[in-house]
C-alpha cells in the first residue's frame, strides 16, 4: 500500500528534522500569513508574507509569457488563493494568476503576462511589522523613454490648448523684477524642449498622434533664461511594501505625500516651460537609489523629496528641509531622520543581490560641493514659503547623508511636511485645506529658486 510507505518515509526525513527545529515548528511548517500585489507601470510586485522561511523555484516561459513558481513548504490554503483575487484587470504586467497543489507541500503558482518581464524572486528577513517576506517582482522587459514621455505630455497640452500661454511666465517676471527690467511679455517660442532632444525621435513613450519636436522646439536662451523644458522631479517617500510613518490616527506618510505631490505636480505642469516629473506616481514601492536614477534619466533640474515626519512622542510639530551632508550631520537629530529614512529600503524590500543596485550605489558616491550649495538655496526657499503657511520644526535647512539626495547633479532637498506623529499635524496633513497651502508654498519656493537661479541651457551628454 503506498499511504504507509509515504508516512513511514516522511516519519523517518522529520525525524532528523525535528531535532534541529522542534516538533512545533515543523508540525506547522510555515503559514502565509498575508499576500499582496503592488502593480505599477514601472513594474508589479507579489509578496507572500509567512511564519517561516519559503523556497521557491521560478522558471519562465516566453509563449505565452509567464512565469511559473514552485513554492516549496506549504499547502494550498485560502489565503494563497486571494492571491488569484488580488490581481486587478489593469495591472500593467500581470494578466492572472493560477494556483494549484503540485505535490504534497509544494504549490505551483502560474503568473500569467501581459508582456515579457525580467523576473527578480528573493526572500527578505523579518523586518518592522513584517515576518519572512518571499518576493516576486515582475519587471517589463521593454521599457518606454521617461524624458521621450514627459516632453510629448508637454507638447500634447500645448496642442490642446490646456497649458497656459508661454506669455505669463512668473519666472521670467521675477528675474525681470530683480534685475529692475519690464518682464518680457512677448509669446515665447512654442514647444521649447531641451537642445539635447531636439535629435531624439518620439520613441515608444510618444502616444501616437503627438508630433515630433519642431525645429524650433531647440533651447534657446534670452535674457539670460533658457527655454527649454525645465523638469521638476518630485519623489513622494515610500509607498507600497513601506508605508513610512503611521499617525496616531492610522494615517499613512506613503498616502498623503503622494497626494501632496500630485497637488504640486499640478502647479508645476501649469508653468509654461515646465514639468514634473514623479518618481512614482501610484503606490508602490521605489528603492533609494531608484529614485535618483529615475530624477537623472529625466535629466530633472531639480528634486524634491515629500515626506512628513514622526517621534515617538506626540508632542514635535513642524516642517523641515533637509540637503545631502559632506561632512556629517548638522545636528544628531538631522542624523536620526537620514538613518530612518535611509532604512526604507529595508522595510520596502530591495534584492540587495542584484548587480544594478550595487553599481547604482557606488555611482552615487561622487563629489558633491556644487550641487549642496545650490540645494541649500533651493531649500531655504522653500522652507520661507512653508513658514507661511504652517509652523515650522528648525528655520534653517538642516544637513545629513540621506541616500536619496545623492544625485551629483541635481539641486535636491528633502521636505518633512509635517509631523505625523503629532494629532493636530496628522489632521492636517489630511485636510484638503493645507495640501492646498502646502503645495501653493513648495510651488512658491521653487519659483522664486529659478528666479535667482535661472535654469542653464544644457548641453549635457548624458
Ligand atoms: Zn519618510
Amino acid at each position: 500500500m503506498k499511504r504507509p510507505a509515504l508516512s513511514r518515509r516522511s516519519a523517518l526525513q522529520l525525524g532528523s528534522v525535528v531535532l534541529l527545529l522542534g516538533v512545533q515548528h515543523i508540525a506547522r511548517g510555515a503559514t502565509i500569513v498575508a499576500v499582496r500585489v503592488w502593480p505599477s507601470k514601472d513594474y508589479t510586485r507579489l509578496t507572500i508574507e509567512s511564519d517561516g522561511e519559503i523556497k521557491a523555484r521560478q522558471f519562465f516561459v516566453a509563449e505565452p509569457p509567464r512565469l511559473a513558481v514552485d513554492i516549496e513548504g506549504i499547502d494550498l490554503i485560502p489565503a494563497l488563493r486571494e492571491l488569484v483575487a488580488k490581481v486587478k484587470s489593469d495591472d500593467p504586467n500581470i494578466s492572472g494568476i493560477r494556483v494549484g497543489q503540485n505535490a504534497p507541500g509544494v504549490v505551483r503558482l502560474v503568473i500569467d503576462l501581459k508582456q515579457p518581464i525580467q523576473p527578480q524572486v528573493f526572500t527578505l528577513p523579518p523586518v518592522a511589522a513584517y515576518q519572512y517576506r518571499l518576493v516576486f517582482d515582475l519587471y517589463p522587459t521593454q521599457v518606454a523613454d521617461p524624458l521621450e514621455a514627459l516632453i510629448a505630455e508637454k507638447l500634447a497640452d500645448r496642442q490642446a490648448g490646456t497649458a497656459p500661454p508661454p506669455a505669463s511666465d512668473p519666472i521670467a517676471d521675477l528675474i525681470a523684477r530683480q534685475s529692475g527690467k519690464q518682464a518680457d511679455n512677448k509669446p515665447a517660442p512654442p514647444a521649447a524642449v531641451a537642445e539635447k532632444d531636439k535629435d531624439k525621435s518620439p520613441g515608444p513613450a510618444a502616444s501616437p498622434g503627438v508630433a515630433k519636436p519642431a525645429p524650433e522646439a531647440a533651447a534657446t536662451v534670452k535674457n539670460g533664461k533658457t527655454d527649454r523644458l525645465v523638469i521638476v522631479a518630485l519623489d513622494p517617500g515610500h509607498g507600497g511594501e513601506d508605508p513610512g510613518a503611521v499617525g496616531p490616527g492610522g494615517t499613512r506618510e506613503k498616502d498623503v505625500v503622494l497626494q501632496i505631490a500630485h497637488r504640486l505636480r499640478d502647479r508645476i505642469n501649469q508653468q509654461p516651460n515646465m514639468r514634473a516629473y514623479l518618481t512614482r506616481d501610484a503606490d508602490f514601492f521605489v528603492p533609494l537609489h531608484v529614485r535618483v536614477q529615475k530624477a537623472r534619466r529625466v535629466q530633472a533640474d531639480l528634486f524634491i523629496s515629500i515626506h512628513a515626519d514622526a517621534f515617538f512622542t506626540a508632542r514635535p510639530q513642524g516642517a523641515s528641509v533637509f540637503a545631502l551632508s559632506e561632512k556629517g550631520a548638522s545636528s544628531s537629530a538631522a542624523r536620526w531622520i537620514a538613518d530612518k529614512e535611509n532604512s526604507a529600503d529595508l522595510v520596502g524590500g530591495i534584492n540587495v543581490k542584484a548587480k544594478d543596485a550595487q553599481v547604482q550605489k557606488a555611482l552615487l558616491d561622487m563629489s558633491t560641493t556644487a550641487q549642496i550649495n545650490d540645494s541649500l538655496k533651493l531649500g531655504s526657499a522653500m522652507l520661507g514659503e512653508i513658514g507661511n503657511v504652517g509652523k515650522l520644526h528648525k528655520p534653517k535647512v538642516e544637513q545629513a547623508g540621506f541616500a536619496v539626495l545623492k544625485a551629483p547633479d541635481i539641486p535636491s532637498v528633502l521636505v518633512e511636511t509635517a509631523f505625523i506623529s503629532n494629532p493636530d499635524e496628522e489632521a492636517r496633513l489630511r485636510s484638503d485645506d493645507y495640501q492646498v497651502q502646502l503645495a501653493d508654498a513648495l510651488m512658491r519656493g521653487i519659483t522664486r529658486y529659478f528666479a535667482r537661479n535661472p535654469p542653464l541651457a544644457r548641453n549635457r551628454a548624458v
